[in-house]
């Protein structure tokens, strides 16, 4: 059974449809890479996902179970069960990296201080921050600065983790590092859903690439298929501005 199903979901800002009748499943270990011109809902698409907002139709289901978007006791059931990286990482600029990846798992899971500690430890370390516990954000380039905001998700033992343009806003050098640190969590089996337009590392990485336009999916596929020989003309289009 898949891990995560979207059937039909569709979704709206007020009255402006922005997502129609999307429909995906996430195998556990799974890699999907969401692709697609600027304003095609991928953003959309992970928000809804999250319950940030709601679907005007369709329906998401985890482990085969939907999910009713009106009950605050699900919604937040399935917020435990994934974690978001947005472009603009929001890390708290008072505290230090460690304090960042903790606060959340101690304040809001309530859990043990120092088995968290002990956690944040090893995802500094794979994240390739083990020297910064006691930084603080200004201090951080912004690609240390994005890999903390990973390590704070996966703090959260999400077993589904999204990341929204991570690389977006970071300057060409920074980049690299941070793809490094996507590619060590793929090999791990982490299951992810990433948004990204660094198709070289899209197509490397992904178990399977879904394209999308107009707020609708217009073909999923293998990294192969989709780059190599996609069926959509729309797919062809963009593959081939953007390689
Ligand atoms: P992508 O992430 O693929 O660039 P988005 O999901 O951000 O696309 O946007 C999909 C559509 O929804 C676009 O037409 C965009 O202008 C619109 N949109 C995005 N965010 C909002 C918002 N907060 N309010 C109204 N419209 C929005
Ligand atoms: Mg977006």
């Amino acid at each position: 059974m898949p891990l995560l199903e979207a059937e039909n979901l569709s979704s709206a800002y007020g009255r402006v449809p922005v997502l129609s009748k999307v429909n995906l499943s996430v195998n556990k270990g799974e890699v999907i890479s969401l692709i697609g011109p600027s304003g095609s809902g991928k953003s959309t698409f992970l928000r809804v996902l999250m319950g940030l907002l709601p679907p005007t139709a369709g329906e998401v289901r985890i482990d085969g179970g939907r999910i009713d978007y009106r009950s605050r006791a699900q919604l937040r059931a399935m917020r435990d069960r994934m974690a978001i990286v947005f472009q603009q990482y929001n890390l708290f600029q008072n505290m230090d990296v460690l304090r960042n990846v903790t606060i959340a798992p101690i304040k809001i899971k309530k859990r043990p201080r120092a088995d968290v500690e002990r956690e944040a430890t090893a995802l500094l370390l794979k994240v390739g921050l083990a020297e910064k516990h006691h930084a603080y954000p200004d201090e951080l380039s912004g690609g240390q600065q994005q890999r903390v905001a990973i390590a704070r998700a996966l703090a959260l033992k999400p077993e589904i983790l999204l990341l929204d343009e991570v690389t977006a806003a970071l300057d060409p050098e920074l980049v690299t590092e941070v793809l490094d640190t996507i590619r060590s969590l793929a090999s791990e089996g982490i299951t992810m859903l990433i948004v990204s337009h660094e198709m070289a590392f899209v197509r490397e990485v992904s178990t399977r690439v879904v394209m999308m336009d107009k707020g609708q999916v217009v073909e999923i596929g293998s990294p192969a298929e989709i780059f190599g020989s996609p069926k959509e003309a729309r797919t062809r289009e963009f593959v081939g501005k953007i390689l």
